[in-house]
Parts: structure tokens; sequence; C-alpha cells
């Protein structure tokens, strides 16, 4: 099986590999905030020459897609950037094409040919805001046969914080192919990333028949309707204490901002606790993210079947408080995980409507409750007096739809990383329906 895959990896760049690693991502933002300004100059030039009444065909041309902003980047770069040559040049593809894909975006969202959210027009990228990243697509993109060193294009050969063997072992048998490498700054690191086209063997899941339900929730990672119950990560409590204590400091220490909203220079030792901050943010998302890949890589290898259900839209509604929208993103990332993972063990996932009352139905008899507090635990059926913790019910619930899904489509092959997406199970009342979230599921998969 044919299919894209990243692969990541944290670096242990030489210091002055770090500036280099630094000057590459610095030269994307340069080229990127240079192109924005020559559209902008060029846009207002049109602007005053239809003022003076010149015809249509002798405006001046705005370079609009990545090839026009190139060969104006060539012609200029020795002027603009006199400094060019001590970056890689797809440093400034990177920025180029960041902008290029930005000014499409934002056409095709005035044209109303895009979905989703309105795209405003491309702003300059700060040097203190900005996210340092650079993505090269040509040249030397190489994984070293001690499988501790990656070789990049200008930037030469890096250190890898961990053993690269997942994707050697591809590379040297012939069937992975590295198409790109991203390197990026995040949480107080470096990182590689690696685009892949690698040719996976088939697998298939330990209990082919088996079908398996999962609540995913704030307070447990999921509770699956064999009863199991997978905790958050042990050390995710500590880590937000620290994120806490982390955050008070910072407010005492000499930010960016003066009280009444106007800028001043940051001390050093707000800089040091922001950096502190980003490191302990860091680290939570690590261990969320750990907890989420573990739970759907052993998911997809052991049941035939997973059902998860959609975002949780009514739950947010009933409860706006910021640990449901947590929740939510870690279920996003759990559903996508499953997705990939699934079509790569042969098995099958199936997505409840987000409107299948997998709460408030009672996983013995079939009753539907109207109203169900989140405060309630235990579920309580007044119809055949079932008492059951309220997760493992609603485990159960999403396990048996996966039978109502096999009924009503036959057997549904989970084939090219589409999940099924059934109705309401028959018989049970419908809720009402709310336009979908969107910009939730955009990511490639990573590295399992
Ligand atoms: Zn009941």
């Amino acid at each position: 099986m044919k299919v894209t895959q990243a692969y990541r990896y944290a670096l242990d760049p030489a210091p002055g590999q770090v500036a280099a690693l630094a000057s590459h991502c610095g030269a994307a933002r340069f080229a990127f905030n240079w192109g924005l300004g020559l559209v902008k100059a060029a846009l207002s030039q049109r602007e005053a020459e239809k003022s003076y009444g010149v015809p249509d065909e002798l405006l001046t041309e705005v370079p609009w897609s990545l090839y026009g902003l190139r060969r104006a980047w060539n012609a200029a770069k020795g002027q603009a950037a006199p400094w060019w040559a001590d970056n890689s040049k797809e440093a400034y593809n990177t920025g180029l094409d960041g902008l290029a894909r930005a000014l499409k975006n934002w056409s095709a969202s005035r044209a109303g040919t895009r979905k989703g959210p309105k795209i405003a027009f491309p702003r300059f990228k700060s040097k203190h805001r900005a996210a340092l990243s650079c993505r090269f697509t040509t040249g030397t993109i190489r994984v070293e046969a001690d499988r501790r060193h990656v070789t990049l294009p200008r930037l030469g050969t890096v250190r890898t914080h961990e053993s690269t063997r997942k994707l050697a072992r591809h590379l040297e048998r012939g069937t992975g192919r590295i198409m790109s490498a991203i390197i990026r700054y995040e949480g107080g690191r470096w990182f590689v990333a690696f685009t892949c086209e690698i040719n996976r063997t088939e697998r298939a899941p330990a209990r082919p028949g088996a079908v398996v339900g999962a609540d995913l929730g704030v307070k447990e990672l999921a509770v699956l309707s064999t009863g199991e119950v997978i905790a958050n990560p042990k050390h995710h409590r500590s880590a937000l204490k620290r994120l806490r204590r982390l955050n008070k400091q910072l407010a005492r220490r000499v930010g960016p901002r003066t009280p009444d909203g106007g800028r001043r220079q940051a001390s050093a030792r707000w800089a040091k606790t922001k950096a502190a901050l980003g490191r302990a943010h860091a680290r939570v998302a690590n261990q969320r993210r750990e907890g989420i890949h573990k739970l759907t890589s052993r998911l997809a290898a052991t049941y035939g079947t997973v059902v998860v259900e959609d975002l949780n839209v009514s739950g947010m509604l009933a409860n706006r408080r910021l640990a449901r929208a947590v929740a939510d993103v870690g279920m996003a990332e759990v559903r996508r995980q499953l997705t990939y993972k699934t079509t790569w063990n042969s098995g099958r996932l199936v997505v409840a409507d987000r409107w299948f009352p997998s709460s408030k139905t009672c996983s013995g008899c079939g009753a539907v409750k109207a109203k169900l507090a989140l405060s309630e635990r235990a579920y309580t059926c007044i119809e055949c007096g079932l008492v059951l913790d309220r997760d493992r019910n609603a485990a159960l619930n999403l396990a048996a739809l996966a039978a109502d899904v096999a009924q009503s489509c036959g057997e549904t092959r989970n084939a090219r990383g589409g999940a099924v997406r059934p109705g309401t199970r028959a018989g049970r009342a419908p809720a009402k329906r709310e336009p979908r979230k969107r910009g939730t599921l955009r990511r490639k998969p990573e590295a399992a």
C-alpha cells in the first residue's frame, strides 16, 4: 500500500548549525515580506495608473504566482538581499511559495470559490512572532547510514536526537522515497520532518471480527466498550501545575507590553520565563500526543472495527469551559489518527453521527433519556433499571452502532482513509443539525 507519510526527528545541531538553521528560516520570512511589499507596491501603482486613465493592457503587472514572484526575486535579490548566497535558494522559495499560496487563497476566498472562513489579505511576518520553518524540495536530502545524522542542502550533516532507523530501513529496502524535508523550531528545539512516499506492507488486526467503541473524554483519555479505562498520561497533571506557576511568573516580569497597552523593551528575565513556558507547553502537548498515538495504534492493531464519536458539538454547547475545547482538539486528533491507522491495518473506522445520543441511550434496552447532566457520572435507566458508568455506557452504544452500519450497508471496508458515517440509529429520535465546525482535520499523518 503506497502512502504519504512523514517522519519527524528532533535535531541536535552544532552551535554553528543552529545559526544556519535560524538563518534559513529568517531568509524564508524575508523573502515572504519582500514579495508582499512588491505585490502591495504594484497594486497601488495599478490603482494610480487606473485613475490617470491608463488602458488595461498597459497597467503594471502584479507578480501573483510562485513563478512570477520567483522571477522578480531572482532579478532583485542582488539589490534587495546581497547576502542571499548565505542560504539555500530553497529558503527564499519557501517564503515566496507561502506568499503565492496566501495570495491565491485570498483571491479564491474573495471570489467565493474557496470553502471555509474568509481569508484576509496576507500581512507582513514579524521577526518576533513568525514561526520558524523552511522547506527543502531539491538538493541533497539524505538520511545517513549511521542512522544518527541527516544531510540537508546548505546545512550539511546534522545529528539527530533519536535513531532514524524506521525511515532508514524503508530507504535501504527501496520501499520508501523522501520527497521533501521541513526544518522547524518548536518548543525550544529544532526538528526535521521528511515527507516520504512509503510502500507499507499489508497488515491485519489481531482480532478482525471484533468491534470496540471508544468514548473519548477529558478526565480519562478514553473509556472502551470492553470496560478498559485509558487514563491520561501520568505526568500530565504535574506539567499543568508547572504551566500555571510559569504563567504567574511571566505576569510578574517586565514584558513587551505596558499595563496601558503600549510597547516597551521586554526584560531578559521575562524572555527566559517565556522560553521556559514555551518548553512546558511543548511538553504537555508531547505527553498528550504520545498517549493518543499509543491508544490509536493499539486500537487499530487489535480490533477489526473501531467506533468513535464525531466532534462533540452538543457537549460543547452544553458546557463552554476550556476543558471541553481541549478534549475536542484531542478527539479530532484521535479520529485523524484512527482514520489512517485503520487503513494501514486493513481495519474499519465508524464515526458516529454527532447527533447520535451515545451518552443518553441505555446500552441495555435502547431507551433514550431526554436529559443527562454532565455531573451524572453513572447512567441509571428508568426503563430497565440498568446502572452503569456513564462513559462505559456511551462506549457500548458506539460499539453497538457498528453492527447497525454493517446491516445497513454491508461490510464496509475503510478503503482509502474514508470513514463510514452512519446516521442516527433506527428508532431513536434524531436531534437537530448544525453546521460543521471547520479547520480541525487538515494535517497529514505523522510517523506512528
Ligand atoms: Zn435500559
